[in-house]
């Protein structure tokens, strides 16, 4: 699959004048067109990405210096509003919209040299597990076409293990960063929720919502969430971020506490998935970390917890799409020979229309109380747990999923079994923790997925932590 260098020397090549920022774009486009059967990509962005390219190149001439990922192409969840064409989310009520502003989070980016090259495919609204609630098309899983990538960032870690770009962008509500990454084979990190701006990415439920990176190392995701991560005025939910760099990491593992989290491996794990957990953590043990079994009891409501309190905020942040503002179908539009705005009826796919059902339902007077307050009143006993377990534990481990990736089509009929997908995911997003899921091995063929969490704010710790198991594998 194809092969890009660490992102930190790429930009050094670029920044010394060993490489062309305009000879990556094109590397990038052309990779894009060679695996287009992948279905990972939704929409190109040629000219804008060539021309900043050539602006890259021409500041390199003049010996400016251009930022840490100087020429660098990448590629950002469709969610994600960008400049120089469409930004759907994989909905058909947002075909044809063309973003006003761009995300926080890309400007960031562009600032250090990046370059958007194209916009990756999801489940419509970040609504799934597997890319197959997209409107557009299925992604292709890259080391077996049958199977799902994950969702919803599934285009973008397909995009990276393809090699379609140094690097991807995803959002994370409920594990749709850490589980495609999970089943493709790459690194997710979900950071602690606010540590980077969410301005300018279509919100699915506000509360645990965060953006985070798809990459194929460690190293790579801390970068760029040193460039990413940081105080916005556009986003009032932000937390400070680490004086220090993320990029300056401590790997050791030795003297490290490890909860390994009881509620995670149970019976519901597939069991090549648990003789790779295990070998990983017997790895930890055997380079000196201090291992043991944690109990969480709530973790298992958690699941049930998320999707109540999900699906509420998706169906209020979903109220924007009136049908009036956003959204026309160019086929109708062509027909009528004018515009013809889509309503919600026709512009919203299956998926979004349950979690507008279900939100509305659970938010409504005399439900409230029996379903949405509940769910909150878990949502404290989680926090809780977590708080209790990082006062003894530095780290908590399990695997990302109990699955490694499953045949396209296997789940669709039965929502409740694709939102089964999620339950060890779900808990981090819940109480705001960042995760991480890094490569541990193959089942059946296929990546497995090793989920290390850590308490708030603890990113740069979890990225080291991280860095020092893929030095061991
Ligand atoms: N799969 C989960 C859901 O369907 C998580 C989605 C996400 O994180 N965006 O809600």
């Amino acid at each position: 699959m194809g092969q890009w260098p660490a992102l930190s020397e790429i930009a050094f090549k670029v920044q010394s004048g060993q490489l062309k920022a305009v000879d990556l774009v094109d590397k990038s486009l052309q990779a894009i067109a060679d695996k287009q059967d992948y279905q990972a990509i939704i929409s190109i962005i040629p000219d804008r990405a060539r021309q900043r390219a050539s602006q890259v190149d021409e500041k390199v001439k003049k010996a400016v210096q251009v930022g840490p990922l100087a020429g660098i192409p990448f590629i950002a969840k469709d969610n994600f509003l960008t400049f120089g064409g469409e930004t759907t989310a994989a909905s058909n009520i947002l075909r044809g919209f063309k973003a006003p502003y761009q995300a926080t989070a890309i400007e960031k980016l562009e600032e250090a040299g990046a370059i958007c090259v194209a916009k990756a495919n999801l489940d419509a609204f970040a609504h799934g597990s597997s890319t197959e609630n997209s409107d557009w098309f299925v992604t292709k899983n890259p080391h077996d076409k049958t199977r799902v990538p994950g969702g919803s960032s599934g285009g973008s870690a397909a995009a990276v293990i393809l090699g379609l770009a140094p690097f991807a962008l995803g959002t994370d509500t409920g594990g749709s960063i850490r589980l495609p990454a999970s089943f493709c084979g790459a690194v997710g990190l979900k950071p602690t929720y606010g540590l980077v701006s969410r301005s300018g990415v279509v919100a699915m439920a506000s509360s645990t919502d965060v953006i985070g990176p798809l990459t194929k190392t460690v190293e790579d995701a801390a970068l760029v969430l040193e460039v990413m991560s940081g105080q916005d005025q556009l986003d009032s939910t932000m937390i400070e971020r680490d004086n220090n760099s993320y990029t300056d990491l401590d790997t050791k593992i030795k003297g490290k506490k490890i909860g390994v989290v009881k509620e995670y491996m149970s019976d519901g794990l597939e069991p090549g998935v648990r003789i790779q957990i295990e070998s990983a953590i017997e790895k930890l043990k055997n380079a000196g970390a201090q291992v043991t079994e944690v109990s969480m009891p709530s973790l298992p409501l958690a699941l049930a917890a998320y999707y109540i309190v999900s699906p509420a905020e998706v169906s209020s942040n979903l109220a924007r799409y009136d049908g009036q503002r956003y959204g026309h179908s160019s086929k109708k539009a062509v027909d009528l020979d004018q515009s013809y705005e889509l309503s919600r009826e026709e512009g919203f796919g299956l998926e979004a229309k349950r979690r507008i059902m279900i939100g509305t339902h659970v938010l409504s007077s005399g439900y409230y109380d029996a379903y949405y307050k509940k769910a909150q009143t878990v949502r404290t006993m989680i926090i809780n747990e977590f708080n209790q377990a990082f006062a003894s534990y530095d780290f908590l481990v399990g695997p990302t999923a109990p699955m490694v990736a499953f045949k396209i089509g296997e789940r669709t009929d039965d929502p409740l079994k694709m939102y089964l997908t999620d339950i060890i995911t779900v808990a981090a997003n819940m109480a705001g923790n960042p995760a991480i899921s890094v490569p541990a091995g193959k089942s059946q063929g296929l990546p497995v997925g090793l989920q290390l969490i850590a308490s708030q704010r603890a990113d740069r710790a979890l990225l080291g932590i991280a860095k020092g198991f893929e030095e061991l594998a």
